[in-house]
């Protein structure tokens, strides 16, 4: 008897507190229904999202050190695993190893859903880097002939999840979850991360304001008060599906 895979999701984040602003809602939410869900960080953000730490004059390998521990809390809060590449920051520098690492971590996870970077941010180079090296290595891992343990790749969708500045990274939301169940645990990730603590009210107002657009798409709007909280994305690829809905 054989029985189902368990579903996947594969977060890949160019620091280490990316996928906490910007996911954490999806990592629990799929944690909670049983799911596998990992986290690939390719960097720490040791250069260019500690600056709280550079300030306190600590060293670079004690950044990286503080921030390594700090993302492994908020994953273990949002009930996801996490794998470091230690790649570097600021510059995030893309070359064919990384990605080759990366599709071995496809090749192993068989995710259901990625969830990476969009491609354009004018602010920050290393988040389009990530999302380029997560995109080839999906691909690469697709193929029959490429080189690395395991089965070639279905077509996971690819959700892009939402850069700090929406409007300059050419952001427009299509899809809106409803992360409210798994929101308190979002918001104590998000606590694991004292480096950006000016990051923790500013992703709960977004959180906010998601779910009221969310409620606004959802039915009825009646413009009563109620407690939603959102994340938002936007799909890669064409949905598939047999019935329109
Ligand atoms: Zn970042």
């Amino acid at each position: 008897m054989t029985s189902a895979k368990t579903r996947t999701l594969l977060v890949i984040s160019a620091h280490a507190g990316d996928f906490v602003w910007r996911a954490g809602g999806a990592i629990a939410l799929a944690a909670d229904r049983g799911e596998r869900a990992k986290v690939v960080c390719l960097s720490f953000g040791e250069r260019g999202e500690s600056a709280k730490a550079w300030r306190a004059g600590r060293t670079l390998d004690e950044i990286k050190a503080i921030r390594r521990e700090e993302a492994q809390n908020a994953a273990a809060t949002l009930g996801a695993e996490i794998e470091f590449f230690d790649a570097g920051d600021y510059p995030l520098v893309e070359s064919p190893e990384l990605v080759d690492r990366l599709v071995r971590v496809y090749r192993e996870l068989e995710p259901d859903v990625v969830l990476t970077h969009p491609p354009a941010d004018p602010y920050n180079g290393d988040h389009p880097a990530a999302a380029r090296m997560a995109l080839q290595a999906r691909v690469l891992a697709q193929a029959a002939g490429y080189d690395a343990p395991g089965e070639p790749l279905g077509a996971p969708p690819v959700f892009f999840f939402e850069p700090h500045q929406p409007e300059q990274c050419d952001f427009k939301p299509d899809v809106l979850l409803d992360i409210t169940p798994a929101f308190d645990r979002k918001r104590k990730a998000m606590e694991c991360l004292p480096a950006q603590q000016h990051m923790w009210d500013y992703y709960t107002d977004l959180a906010k304001r998601r779910g009221v657009q969310l409620r606004r798409n959802a039915g009825p709007n009646l413009g009563l008060p109620h407690y939603t909280m959102g994340e938002a994305y936007m799909r890669l690829y064409p949905q598939v599906t047999d019935v329109l809905a």
